[in-house]
């Protein structure tokens, strides 16, 4: 090869890029390294597949990359034994190659306001090193040249590069970083640990950062006993094969809950996993962990991370993974992902959308083949996916066509039943003089025990359904199942909850009824509260309070968010007192002497009815247990 010596301007018709570069890629400096790195992984790799097909035959050696600093001199260096490359190369590679990207983003550039969108959609790849660097220096040698056959490669963030032959010991490529003024809190340690860590703990070349002591065995003292010595070994960032490269058929239980351990070291062990290996029509593996959901839903978000080829890339997966999946825990891996590309690119990328949609069917596969293969294991897990489920269901058209085969409904005795078992189950006891059913839930059986224990008088079943979900999945539920009504088991009197048209006959006069209401309106004194006289079955409690179902389902919507109800928040409590004209109570607040005594008894009703609810509170409370002493003394 001819000896190279050369100045010369990096082909570019803009002027300088540098200042757009450290501009907008400002919040992400720490990235140069898993460039350079991913780069060094590649001339690694491909020096590995030649050597396979036989094209190079030297010895490999150890094929180790280091990344190295030295804080005085104020250098990051990344060496690799890869391929390398001769001065031509470098030319082609890097001056040429890498700047036709830059070159075109500059172009887009000129006319958006918008850079951030742009900016991501070109790979700056090794020049990214100038969001650091004042300067950057690259020593090569080929694997197909002599040991003074290598090229330097210097360039300090203006257009004009130099190139130089050098002499350079082993194959490969070394970058020296000339680290600038703003960049020095990377000539740490534990920043660059951290930034390896993070991006280059899965890579498949090994990564040396620094050393580290090892204590070994070092044989025996005179009584037998073992002896250790510390010695000083490589440091390696990395596990170059991570669980997901590898064949699930080779793998046991144990290696995944390890695995999740290796990625979430203080989290409770995952309920399943499912390993994905596709690699068509896209290529994509990966290991999705099903966590066991806590109340702090949100903070469980976001926790899935996205390679591409082991290079990490994000764990803002939002539009990779459909929404309701937000909640798995695990790795992605795909080299047919765009990893450099804005978020309104990604939505719209097919490649995302496919992977989206395969995700969502491998997950229902994975349910149903629990379900078929073992439904009593199922539903002892049942209480955990759930909101996995349920989330999907909301959420995903798609996903609803197929989950409605193993959505599984608890009722308060803790038995389970798919949607159309429920249906069987209820619809001769439940339906109403419409021809409709009505399932009947309850959101706290404690709360709720006395108008659960009303409904299974009259052998009605109740559902439990009590999850932060569950408010969206009955309304879903509600748009799915034909002619199928859900109401939460206190939205009304019994005998209202499911009207089935044999009215009852009140024994009061419509007179009386007049009274009663006067009288129970004062002795309430709330104006959200609505009373009515119903005729109820005698055995009924005489005051029962109610929230309708719509109200209610506003309410716990616009709690959990979401639905578009954000009004709702501040909207007062409005509840309905029906007080049961025909129970013996209430007959005798009707036959009582004076309106005071009428009103004690009134009063004396409706706190009963609020304790069995849980809604009686403070001075309320005390009052009423004060009267209910005078009562009984
Ligand atoms: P990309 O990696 O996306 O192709 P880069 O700007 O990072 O873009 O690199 C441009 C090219 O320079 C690479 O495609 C490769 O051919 C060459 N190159 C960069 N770093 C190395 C290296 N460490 N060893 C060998 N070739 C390299």
């Amino acid at each position: 090869m001819a000896e190279v010596q050369e100045k010369g301007t990096i082909s570019i018709n803009t002027e300088n890029i540098f200042p757009i570069i450290k501009k907008f890629l400002y919040s992400d400096h720490e990235i140069f390294l898993r460039e350079l790195v991913s780069n060094a992984v590649d001339a690694t790799q491909k020096l590995k597949k030649l050597a396979s097909l036989g094209e190079y035959s030297e010895e490999l050696g150890d094929l180790k990359i280091e990344v190295s600093f030295d804080k005085k001199k104020k250098t990051i260096t990344v060496s690799d034994k890869g391929i390398g490359m001769t001065a031509d190369e470098v030319k082609k590679y890097i001056n040429q190659i890498a700047f036709s990207g830059a070159t075109e983003f500059i172009e887009k550039f000129k006319d958006k306001t918008d850079a951030k969108d742009i900016i991501g959609k070109f790979g700056l790849g090794f020049y990214s090193a100038f969001m650091v660097a004042d300067k950057v220096e690259l020593i090569s040698r080929s694997y197909k040249a002599g040991e003074k056959e290598a090229a330097r490669w210097a360039c300090d963030g203006s257009t004009e590069f130099e190139l130089t032959p050098a002499v350079k010991k082993q194959r490969g490529t070394d970058v020296i970083l000339h680290i600038n003024k703003d960049s020095e809190e990377f000539l740490d340690e534990w920043r660059l640990k951290g930034i390896l860590e993070k991006y280059c703990k899965f890579l498949p070349v090994e990564i040396k950062f620094g050393t580290k002591e090892e204590s070994v065995e070092d044989g025996e003292d005179k009584d037998g006993k073992k002896k250790y010595k510390t010695i000083t070994v490589d440091r390696i960032i990395n596990n170059t094969q991570p669980l997901w490269t590898k064949s699930p058929a080779d793998l046991k239980d144990e290696d995944y809950l390890k695995f999740y351990k290796e990625l979430y070291p203080f989290s409770e062990d995952p309920l399943f996993w499912i390993h994905l290996n596709v690699d068509y029509p896209f290529n994509l593996t990966g290991i999705l962990y099903f966590p066991k959901v806590k109340n702090d839903f949100e903070l469980q978000k976001n926790k899935i991370q996205l390679y591409s080829r082991q290079v990490f890339i994000t764990d803002e997966v939002k539009d990779v993974v459909p929404d309701f999946l937000m909640l798995l825990h695990g790795v992605l891996d795909s080299p047919d992902i765009p990893l450099n590309v804005s978020r309104s690119y990604l939505q719209s990328d097919s490649n995302v959308k496919k992977i989206s949609q395969h995700i969502t069917k491998k997950v229902a596969d994975k349910l149903q083949e629990m379900f078929k293969k073992d439904r009593a294991d199922f539903e002892k897990k049942w209480d955990d996916i759930n909101i996995f489920v349920k989330y999907g269901i909301i959420s995903d058209e798609k996903f609803y066509d197929r989950a409605k085969e193993f959505t599984l409904l608890k009722n308060t005795e803790g038995n389970y039943f798919t949607l159309d078992e429920y249906k069987d189950k209820v619809k001769e006891t439940q339906q109403d003089k419409d021809k409709q059913l009505i399932y009947l839930y309850t959101t706290d059986a404690g709360k709720q025990d006395s108008f659960i224990q009303a409904a299974k008088n009259k052998a009605y079943d109740v559902l439990v359904l009590d999850g932060i979900l569950d408010s969206h999945f009955i309304n879903t539920l509600e748009q799915k199942l034909d002619k199928v009504h859900i109401k939460r088991v206190d939205s009304d009197p019994i005998d209202k909850l499911i009207h089935k048209d044999e009215k009852m006959e009140s024994v009061l006069s419509k007179e009386e009824q007049e009274q009663l209401k006067t009288i129970f309106e004062k002795a309430i004194n709330n104006k959200s509260m609505t009373v009515a006289i119903e005729p109820m079955s005698p055995d009924e409690f005489p005051v029962v309070i109610t929230m309708s179902e719509f109200m209610r389902r506003m309410k716990d919507m616009a709690k959990v968010g979401g639905g578009g109800y954000p009004f709702m928040g501040a909207m007062p409590d409005a509840y309905s007192v029906a007080v049961n004209g025909n129970h013996a109570l209430i007959q005798r607040i009707v036959k009582a002497e004076t309106e005071e005594e009428k009103l004690k008894l009134a009063k004396q009703a409706f706190d009963l009815a609020l304790l069995s609810q849980n809604m009686l509170t403070g001075p309320d409370l005390t009052n009423f247990i004060k009267r209910s002493l005078e009562f009984v003394s």
